[in-house]
C-alpha cells in the first residue's frame, strides 16, 4: 500500500515535471536545504554563472532583493511540506542584472514523506513582465508627462496618511487651446511637458501631482500644512509659470488658473477618502473656473458661491446654443473719433446677447463660449451680414459714416471659408468695401503666411484691417511691417494705466504706429486728462466713454449729426 502510494506520488512529481519542462527550461537540482546539485546549460546561460559556480551554492544565489522576507518563507513552506510550488520570481544575474523567471519547484519525498531533494524548472519571462509592467504603467501613468494619471491617485492614498488635513489644487493651463491651435499640438505638448517638471520643482516629495489629461493637472498635498502653505504653494506655482517657455526656437509666455479645496477628513475607510478625495477636486476644479474668469494667472479657494457660478457656466452653454435661432442677439455701435477734428470718423458694432432666463450677458463672457462650442462662425457671419446690412442703409442715408468695424475672432479669421463669406456679404448687401474695418486680434495673425495671405486677400477686396486690444497678445512688434495693417486699437488696459506708468507703452505704441503709416486709435478713453494726454502724444482717433457708450443703432445719426454740428 505504502509502495503504491509512493509509486503515485513520485509519478505525479514527474508529470508536473514532463509539463513544465521544454527546450528553453532551466532546470537546478539541490538538496534539501537549497544547495544546488545539478544545473543544466540553459540555467548557467540565463544566470551567468559556471556550472562550477553554482554547483555548492544555495540556491539563492540568484534572489535579487525584489521578494520579501515572508514571500520565500512561503515558498519553502509549501515545498517542505512536499508540496509543489509554482510561482513567478525576479532573479538576479551574476553581473547584477534582473530577470524574472516563472518557477515550478517539485519535491522528491524520501520512505518517511520527507523532502531530501528538490527540482526546479524556470522559465525566463523578462520579456512578458516588462511589457506587463509598461501596461500597467500605462494605466496609471500619463506617457506625456510621466505623471501619475487620475488612476494613480488611490494607491497614493494609500501609502499617504499623515494628518486628516488635504488640500487639492486644481491647474489648468491659460489659453492653452489658443496655443495649440496657434502653435500645433508638438508644442503643446513641449508645454505640457515644461510644465509638470516645473510643478514638480514647486513641490515636497510627499505631493501628489497627476496629469488629469488635457492641460489639466492636480495636486495634493497631505501631512500638516498651513493655510500660509497652500498660499506659499500657489505663489510658487504661478511664479514658476511667469518666465516663458522655449519651444524649439520660440519663446512662448503663458500662466495657469488655480483652483484650492481643502479640508479635513473623518473616515479614513480607503473607499471613504477616496470619495473625500474626489470631491475636494471637484471644489477645486469649480474654484479653478472661478480663478480663469477673473483673468488667469492667479489662484482661488473654493467657496458656495463659486458652485453657483459654475451652475451659471452650464446653463449659458445650454442656453446659447438656442440664442441665434430664438433671435436674442443684437447689435450696438459704439462711435469712433477723430481727435484732432472731434469728428465720429465711424463706429465699432458689438454683440449684446439678451436671454429671458439669464438678462444681457456680456460678451467677454459668451464669446469665449462660442469660440468653445464652435458658434463663433454662425454667429459671426451674422454679425457681418446684419452690420453690413445696417452700414448700407446709413450710407445709402447720405450719414457720411467713414466706416464700420466688425470684431473678427482668431476661430472666423483662420476659418477656411472666412474670405469667401466676406465676400458674399459684401455682394449680397452691396455695401462698399472701403466703409468695412474687420478688427482682428494679435493671435490671430501668429500663422504668419497664412495670416499675410489672408490680410492680402481682404486688403484686395478694398475692407480694412485693424489689429484689436494691441499689445495684450503674444506677438512680437515685428511682424507688424510685414502686414497692410490700416488700425492700431491701443488696448482699454493700458489707457487705465495712465497715471501708472501707462504712458511709455502708449507713446512707444503711437511712436511705432506713425513710422508704420498706420492709424492709431485708443480704445476706452472715459475722461479729459486720458483725452489730453493722448492728444498731446498725437495720437490719430479714439473710442470710449468720454463721448459715448454703445449705443442702439436708431441712435447712432442723431449721435453723428451732433458731433458733425461740432455738439
Ligand atoms: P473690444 O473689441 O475691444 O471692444 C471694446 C470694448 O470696450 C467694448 O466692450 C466696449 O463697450 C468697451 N468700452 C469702450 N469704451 C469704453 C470705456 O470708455 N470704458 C469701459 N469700461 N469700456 C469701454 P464689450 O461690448 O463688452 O465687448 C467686449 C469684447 O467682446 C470686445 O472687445 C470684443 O473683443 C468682444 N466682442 C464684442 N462683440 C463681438 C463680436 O461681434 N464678435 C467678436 N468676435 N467679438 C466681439
Ligand atoms: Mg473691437
Ligand atoms: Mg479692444
Amino acid at each position: 500500500m505504502r509502495y503504491e502510494t509512493e509509486l503515485n506520488h513520485a509519478l505525479k512529481r514527474l508529470k508536473e515535471i514532463e509539463f513544465a519542462l521544454n527546450e528553453s527550461s532551466m532546470v537546478a537540482i539541490t538538496d534539501h536545504r537549497g544547495v544546488i546539485q545539478f544545473a543544466n546549460d540553459r540555467f548557467c546561460e540565463v544566470s551567468k554563472y559556471s556550472r562550477e559556480e553554482l554547483i555548492g551554492n544555495k540556491q539563492n544565489v540568484v534572489n535579487s532583493g525584489h521578494h520579501t522576507k515572508q514571500f520565500f518563507a512561503n515558498l519553502w513552506k509549501t515545498i517542505s511540506s512536499g508540496n509543489v510550488w509554482k510561482g513567478e520570481i525576479k532573479n538576479k544575474t551574476k553581473d547584477g542584472k534582473y530577470y524574472w523567471v516563472d518557477s515550478t519547484i517539485v519535491p522528491f519525498l524520501d520512505e518517511n514523506g520527507e523532502p531530501y531533494q528538490y527540482i526546479a524548472i524556470r522559465h525566463d519571462i523578462t520579456k512578458r513582465k516588462r511589457y506587463a509592467e509598461k501596461i500597467e504603467r500605462m494605466a496609471y501613468f500619463d506617457a506625456l508627462t510621466q505623471l501619475p494619471n487620475r488612476n494613480g491617485l488611490p494607491a497614493w492614498l494609500k501609502e499617504h496618511m499623515n494628518g486628516n488635513r488635504f488640500t487639492a489644487f486644481f491647474l489648468d493651463i491659460d489659453r492653452f487651446k489658443s496655443i495649440n491651435d496657434t502653435f500645433g499640438h508638438h508644442i503643446g505638448d513641449l508645454i505640457l511637458q515644461e510644465a509638470a517638471k516645473r510643478l514638480k520643482g514647486c513641490l515636497r516629495k510627499t505631493d501628489f501631482i497627476a496629469r488629469l489629461g488635457g492641460d489639466e493637472f492636480v495636486i495634493l498635498l497631505n501631512e500638516d500644512h498651513s493655510m500660509d502653505h497652500m498660499h506659499t504653494v500657489a505663489t510658487k506655482i504661478l511664479q514658476a509659470f511667469s518666465f516663458p517657455f522655449k519651444c524649439n526656437s520660440k519663446q512662448i509666455y503663458t500662466s495657469t488658473s488655480i483652483g484650492i479645496s481643502t479640508g479635513v477628513v473623518t473616515n479614513h475607510e480607503p473607499s471613504e477618502l477616496e470619495s473625500f478625495v474626489g470631491t475636494l477636486i471637484k471644489q477645486a476644479d469649480t474654484a479653478m473656473y472661478h480663478a480663469k474668469k477673473q483673468g488667469g494667472n492667479s489662484y482661488c479657494f473654493n467657496t458656495l458661491e463659486q458652485n453657483m457660478e459654475l451652475e451659471r457656466f452650464y446653463q449659458l452653454e445650454q442656453e446659447i446654443k438656442h440664442a441665434l435661432t430664438k433671435d436674442e442677439f443684437r447689435i450696438v455701435y459704439q462711435p469712433l473719433v477723430n481727435l484732432t477734428s472731434n469728428q465720429i470718423v465711424g463706429a465699432e458694432a458689438l454683440l449684446r446677447w439678451d436671454n429671458p432666463k439669464l438678462g444681457t450677458v456680456s460678451p467677454t463672457e459668451f464669446i469665449p463660449l462660442l469660440e468653445d462650442i464652435g458658434l463663433i462662425i454662425p454667429v459671426g457671419r451674422w454679425v457681418m451680414r446684419s452690420v453690413c446690412h445696417q452700414m448700407k442703409q446709413w450710407v445709402d442715408l447720405g450719414m457720411g459714416i467713414g466706416r464700420i468695424a466688425v470684431n473678427v475672432s482668431p476661430i472666423q479669421f483662420r476659418h477656411e471659408h472666412f474670405i469667401s463669406d466676406v465676400r458674399q456679404i459684401l455682394n449680397e448687401t452691396g455695401l462698399d468695401p472701403h466703409c468695412l474695418e474687420l478688427e482682428i486680434t494679435e493671435n490671430a495673425i501668429l500663422h504668419m503666411d497664412k495670416s499675410i495671405k489672408t490680410i492680402e486677400t481682404l486688403k484686395e477686396l478694398g475692407v480694412k484691417i485693424s489689429i484689436d486690444d494691441f499689445g495684450t497678445g503674444y506677438s512680437s512688434l515685428s511682424y507688424l511691417n510685414r502686414l497692410e495693417i490700416d488700425t492700431l486699437k491701443i488696448d482699454k488696459s493700458f489707457i487705465d494705466d495712465l497715471n501708472m506708468d501707462g504712458e511709455i507703452i502708449i507713446d512707444t505704441i503711437i511712436h511705432m504706429g506713425k513710422n508704420l503709416t498706420f492709424n492709431v486709435l485708443a480704445e476706452g478713453i472715459e475722461n479729459k486728462e486720458q483725452l489730453a494726454y493722448l492728444k498731446q502724444q498725437d495720437c490719430h482717433e479714439g473710442q470710449g466713454y468720454y463721448w459715448s457708450k454703445p449705443v442702439e443703432a436708431d441712435d447712432i445719426p442723431t449721435l453723428f449729426l451732433q458731433k458733425a454740428a461740432g455738439v
